[in-house]
This record gives structure tokens, sequence and C-alpha cells, in this order.
């Protein structure tokens, strides 16, 4: 399985609106997967397509490890997923992103999201998210809209982060293929 590259701020991708998929087909299936490794290597609870630098609405996520240490995974892979509706009730958690990497910050969000989506089969399905997994699925939809969740914070602080990241870019030297 070939894990895939992830993408870090200030990589101008992230700011791209992802395209639709037409077809659920095997090429989608083999890099839902080879997100699904890339995302619990890394090690995350979400991962947009366009992290690894493919503008696709595509998603991945697992939050069973977060609610529980022990559970077993239980990967959900969303195709062009849509918010369908939000809770008036909103909920502050603290997000991070594997393309802010060890960036932590208080999001305020809608508690409940009804989203719709394609499944691997490309069957039309739709979920009542709560908890974790309505955090996870916004953050991840945005991601899709090339919206982060630094967006959310004051200009300041927004500004503050890009200003950090942009500088750790320039100070690493460009990697080199092995
Ligand atoms: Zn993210």
């Amino acid at each position: 399985m070939t894990k895939l590259d992830i993408i870090t701020l200030p990589d101008k991708k992230l700011r791209l609106v992802s395209d639709p998929v037409e077809t659920v087909d095997d090429d989608v299936r083999r890099f839902l997967d080879e997100m699904l490794e890339t995302m619990y290597e890394a090690p995350g609870i979400g991962l947009a397509a366009i992290q690894v630098g493919v503008p696709r609405r595509i998603v991945v996520c697992d939050v069973a490890k977060r609610e529980d240490e022990d559970a077993d995974p239980d990967p959900m892979f969303l195709i062009n997923p849509e918010i369908l509706s939000s809770s008036d009730e909103r909920v502050v958690r603290e997000e991070g992103c594997l393309s802010i990497p060890d960036y932590f910050a208080d999001v305020e969000r809608p508690d409940e999201v009804r989203v719709r989506y394609l499944d691997r089969d490309g069957k039309r399905q739709e979920i009542d998210a709560k908890g974790v997994l309505a955090t996870c699925l916004q953050h991840e939809i945005d991601h899709l809209n090339g919206k982060l969740f630094i967006d959310y914070l004051s200009k300041l602080r927004r500004d503050m982060v890009i200003r950090k990241f942009t500088k750790q870019a320039k100070q690493t030297p460009a990697k080199t293929t092995v």
C-alpha cells in the first residue's frame, strides 16, 4: 500500500475548491484505502484528499479511537459529502490538522450535522453526526472548499500561525527524493 505525502501550510493547494467525483470505481476505492492508511499512520482522525494534493471531494475518517482508545477501527469513507443541515446548538472543541502540524485551537461549530455522501460502493447515504464525528466531518468538508480551521480564529492569531509555517518552510530545505 502506498503511503501518501501530506501537504502542509503554506501550500497553496490547501486553498483549492475540490471537484466532485463522477464515478466511484476501483481507482477511487484504491485511493480511499491509501488515504486511510496515510491517516492512520500520521496519526489523525480525518483526512481530505486535498491534504495529499488531490483536489477531489473525498474524505476518510475514523473517530473510534478518539472516543475509546481500545476501540476497533471504524473507518468511514465519504465521497462528495455535503452538509444538509446543522443544529442551532453549538459546541467548542479543540481542533488540530495534519496539514498544520502541532498547532491546536478551540473552534466553535454546530454540535450536530446531517451529512449526505456516497459510500465506497457509490451508494447514497445520510448520517446524523454528533460529537467528535460532527466536528471531524465539518472540518474535513471545509477542506474540500479550501477552508482551514484557522480561518475561524481571529485574524491576528491566523496570521501568526501562517507566518510561523511560512518561516519554517523557508528554513527547511526542499525534500530530496532518495
Ligand atoms: Zn485538517
